[in-house]
């Protein structure tokens, strides 16, 4: 019978989800639904410190955002929950115990000044720093008087492997010295087991199939191997992802600006043009296409075509790829995602007719890299948004165009309203009475009209903009200066 392929994504809940973990997260739910697979969601919450309700609710609700639903974990109870490492902390406990009954892991006094020297022995030498397995040889005198003198103790498992080996389904054989590894803490003092421990407990108790994560883990996955020899477990297949660098190259991070997925989200990124770039971090098709839907990225995924150098987030590239989801949008789906980010800058929505945004959004959609660039590029369509920039205002000081302003004032008094029927008439009509054509014509009134000297078609703004408001910004250009204008606004 063929295996059922079991992923997990395995967030810490210690801040908010970054591009980086996003795009773990996506390989992973990529990978489940074309195999027809398990997509587990397992929170790795035992750093009680720094795991937050909050962060966890926000990054839940980033990967609901994305569309990287999961079938078990928070919210999706399965047969293998809980999937808060909180929850877990006896079966890591039991674990621990086991071990340390068959003679694999023994108790550690050593307190943390103590392991604190030793470290910075090693590095006073050079090398890194490991545990020097003091309390690996207490003889029982020595040990019942660590005990009688208070000490807590952690758990350490026992690493005598000379190397450890794995096939890595990105990275090829893989290769750690095991004397270089040394005895390492399964379980805290505090009864607290560590990364290392709890992923090897829950993945084996998840029954996941492969672990697909950043390859900044190789050497924990080495530890994690030693671990299921020890417990007679079979472990999964790795895949470790190469890093996302920022465009230093070095590590993505803060440095490089907002990593975090919500910032993309509030930047008015779509969620399908995130995840389509993400994808294309570290990944990349066999036919060199780019731009897919989270549909098509499921059809053409594989483990296979991960790189193995890393990757480079490119701002530039995710607005291109982004403008290209947002050209997929049509209508009435281009208004309601365009909705919120209107209103939140403040573009008065009430009583606009809904036929007329959906032209207006329709006139400016083309410009835009994101969502949240809407309102910018539509205010000039609105009284209180119109505005004449110094290069606008330049040109329509000239005589030739003050010419062509008037013609259309006097072309406009004649129609009874602009409609794209007739909006070649009035052109012609305002070119005949300016004797002005070509640029010279259509740059003034672009001027007059948007107050900027570049912006979508002139017969959209024509007709968005209607009649009466082209004949009060006519007479403004002519009357006033835009000192005057920006004064009278106040
Ligand atoms: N909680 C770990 C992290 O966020 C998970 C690593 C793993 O996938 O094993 O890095």
């Amino acid at each position: 019978m063929e295996e059922k392929v079991r992923v997990r994504f395995a967030p810490s809940p210690t801040g908010p989800l970054h591009v980086g973990n996003a795009r773990t997260a996506l390989f992973n739910f990529l990978f489940a639904r074309q195999t027809g697979g398990v997509f587990i969601l397992r929170l790795e919450d035992t750093d009680r410190e720094r795991s937050t309700p909050e962060a966890e609710k926000a990054i839940l609700e980033d990967l609901r955002w994305l569309g990287l639903d999961w079938d078990e974990g928070p919210g999706h109870s399965g047969p293998f929950g809980p999937y808060r490492q909180s929850e877990r902390l006896e079966i890591y406990r039991r674990c621990a115990r086991e071990l340390r009954e068959k003679g694999l892991a023994y108790p550690c006094y050593c307190t943390p000044g103590e392991l604190e020297e030793k470290r910075k022995r090693f590095l006073a030498r050079g090398i890194p720093p490991m545990y020097d397995g003091r309390c690996r040889h207490l003889n029982p005198e020595e040990e019942q008087s660590l005990i009688q003198s208070g000490r807590p103790a952690s758990l350490r498992f026992r690493v005598d492997a000379r190397s450890v080996e794995f096939e890595d389904r990105v990275r090829g054989r893989m290769s750690f010295d095991g004397r270089k590894i040394g005895d390492f803490v399964i379980l805290r003092s505090d009864g607290i087991a560590p990364y290392n421990f709890a992923v090897v407990i829950d993945d084996a108790r998840m029954e996941v199939t492969h672990v697909i994560r950043g390859e900044d883990h190789l050497a924990n996955t080495a530890r994690q191997l030693l671990l299921y020899r020890a417990l007679g477990l079979e472990p999964p297949r790795f895949a470790h992802v190469s890093m996302i660098l920022g465009p230093d190259r070095t590590p993505l991070s803060k440095r490089h600006g907002a990593t975090a997925v919500s910032h993309f989200r509030e930047a008015g990124y779509l969620p399908e043009g995130l995840v389509n770039y993400l994808a294309l971090l570290g990944w990349s098709s066999a036919d060199g296409k780019e731009i897919f839907s989270l549909r098509e990225l499921i059809q053409s995924f594989s483990l296979e075509r991960l790189s193995r150098s890393p990757a480079v987030f490119d701002g530039e590239k995710l607005n291109w790829v982004n403008r290209a989801h947002l050209k997929a949008l049509q209508g009435e789906q281009g208004l309601d995602r365009a909705r919120p980010f209107l209103h939140n800058s403040g573009v008065k929505l009430e009583g606009i007719q809904k036929s007329w945004l959906a032209a207006a959004l329709e006139a400016v959609w083309g410009e835009v890299d994101t969502l949240s660039q809407l309102a910018d590029r539509l205010k000039f369509l609105f009284d209180e948004g119109w505005d004449l920039e110094s290069e606008a205002e330049a040109l329509l000081a000239r005589e030739e165009s003050r010419k062509v302003i008037r013609g259309l004032q006097e072309e406009l008094r004649l129609v009874e309203e602009v409609k794209l029927e007739n909006y070649r008439q009035i052109l012609s009509g305002v070119a005949q009475r300016a004797g002005i054509s070509g640029r010279g014509l259509y740059l003034p009134l672009r001027a007059a009209l948007t107050g900027r000297t570049h912006g979508p078609e002139l017969e959209k703004v024509f007709v968005l903009l209607g009649k009466e408001k082209i004949l009060k910004r006519a007479d403004s250009v002519l009357r006033g200066n835009g000192s005057e204008r920006s004064a009278s606004r106040e």
